[in-house]
């Protein structure tokens, strides 16, 4: 199987069986991508300990976005904050070409983003849930 198809594969798989797919009710902000039209809602707390925990989503929008969403609540998902961070300071540093595209091969499922990279209209489409949460964690800090 070609990389670019292993790329599709993981990605189809999480939009057709999203992980932390859930009702998010309260006060989590909904975030767009008026370009492609996607659009999500993310919750995300950090409890006593500084463990990022209690991870959910839901949304409508295509297949990147939405993998890219329930790629990333599987990756953070009881992991400690200054953790959370350093993977989403290279999420976004491997999408906007600052950092070896290759350092997303040791981060699971991630690794599928690589296949986005060839597209830039649809970057904005696999940043959107990490810009979610990059707010989310701002918020949470206040
Ligand atoms: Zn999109």
């Amino acid at each position: 199987m070609a990389f670019d198809d292993l790329y599709q594969e993981i990605i189809l798989d999480h939009y057709r069986n999203p992980c932390n797919f859930d009702k998010v009710e309260g006060d989590a902000t909904e975030h767009e991508n008026p370009v492609c039209g996607d659009k999500l809602k993310l919750l995300v707390q950090v409890n006593d300990e500084g463990i990022v925990d209690n991870v959910k989503f839901e949304g409508v929008g295509c297949a990147i976005s939405m993998a890219s969403a329930s790629m990333m609540t599987e990756a953070i998902n009881g992991k400690p904050l200054a953790e959370v961070e350093v993977l989403m300071n290279k999420v976004f540093g491997s999408m906007r070409g600052e950092e070896d595209i290759n350092s997303l091969d040791e981060l699971g499922d991630l690794v599928a983003l690589k296949g986005v990279i060839k597209f830039p209209v649809r970057i904005k489409c696999a940043t959107l849930a990490w810009h979610a949460l990059e707010e989310s964690l701002k918020e949470e800090k206040e």
